[in-house]
């Protein structure tokens, strides 16, 4: 992966502004990825992606994130300051016994996993361990999601589940996967988010005003996206007031450092 121009963000922005925001996720990392594979991109975990993402941000903007929130008990909106690296979430490092259970797979298909989950609950007929073989939602799931092609009434989480367990069985026995049991499902969601932890940021807030500490769910994409609507409003507008003043090229204005931009800025409009 490697930064983006100017003109390349620019254009990513454009690209993005009929597309889902699952879809902008692929732009972004398509156009900062120009050597890899489009199905490679489409196969990264949700959280793998959310990591480039957050990569390409600090490149883009910087190591330091600005947010709002609202406070859950007064509604205070609470400014709060982080550092990307504080919620980068470590890498599956070979050594990381979760790397270990990831299966060989081929060029653009999901890693998979299994995990053995000791049926709880009251049902005797399901007191026996099952095994569930997994993959992790990814970045094609999301534009699915966010597509027609989920039919409306399906939970998203749900529709997720169904793509996603692989198969089920029990004592040599296939298990369909609509008919497991919820203790079953609970597990595989609270396995998947250990393989997957960049895929759920929670901030640890606390209110200035009233002393609620609350969790807050950091969304980077959708973070970075308004970030880069902002600063696409700011390259109209310089591209623009440059262009009537000087008369120069889309292009040209688009190829300046952002320190000249703005220094040129300046001088037109003050
Ligand atoms: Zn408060």
């Amino acid at each position: 992966m490697r930064p983006l121009t100017t003109a390349e963000l620019f254009q990513v922005w454009e690209t993005g502004l009929d597309q889902s925001m699952a879809s902008r996720a692929l732009t972004l990392l398509q156009a900062a990825n120009p050597e890899l594979d489009g199905r490679a991109l489409a196969a990264l975990s949700v959280g793998e992606r959310d990591g480039l993402l957050l990569t390409l941000r600090e490149w883009t903007f910087g190591a330091r994130l600005t947010a709002l929130a609202a406070c859950p008990q007064c509604q205070e909106q609470v400014e709060f300051e982080f550092e990307a690296k504080s919620i980068r979430a470590p890498a599956l490092l070979p050594a990381n016994p979760a790397a270990a259970e990831r299966q060989p797979s081929g060029d653009g298909q999901p890693a998979q996993f299994q995990t053995v989950v000791a049926a709880a609950g009251g049902d005797p007929d399901r007191q026996n361990p099952v095994e569930v073989s997994f993959r992790l939602p990814t970045a094609a799931d999301m534009v699915a999601l966010a597509g027609a092609g989920v039919s409306a009434g399906i939970e998203p989480r749900t529709w997720l589940l169904q793509h996603c367990i692989l198969s089920a069985a029990s004592e040599g026995q296939l298990l369909p996967v609509t008919e497991l049991p919820q203790a079953v499902i609970e597990a595989v969601v609270a396995r998947m988010a250990e393989l997957d932890e960049q895929a759920a940021v929670e901030l640890a807030l606390t209110c200035p005003s009233c002393g609620r500490q609350w969790a807050e769910t950091f969304d980077i994409l959708a973070y970075f996206w308004s970030e880069i609507q902002r600063w696409a409003q700011q390259i109209l507008v310089a591209i623009h007031t440059l262009a009537r003043a000087y008369g120069w090229r889309e292009a040209d204005i688009l190829a300046l450092s952002p320190r000249r931009r703005q220094i040129y800025m300046q001088m037109v409009t003050t």
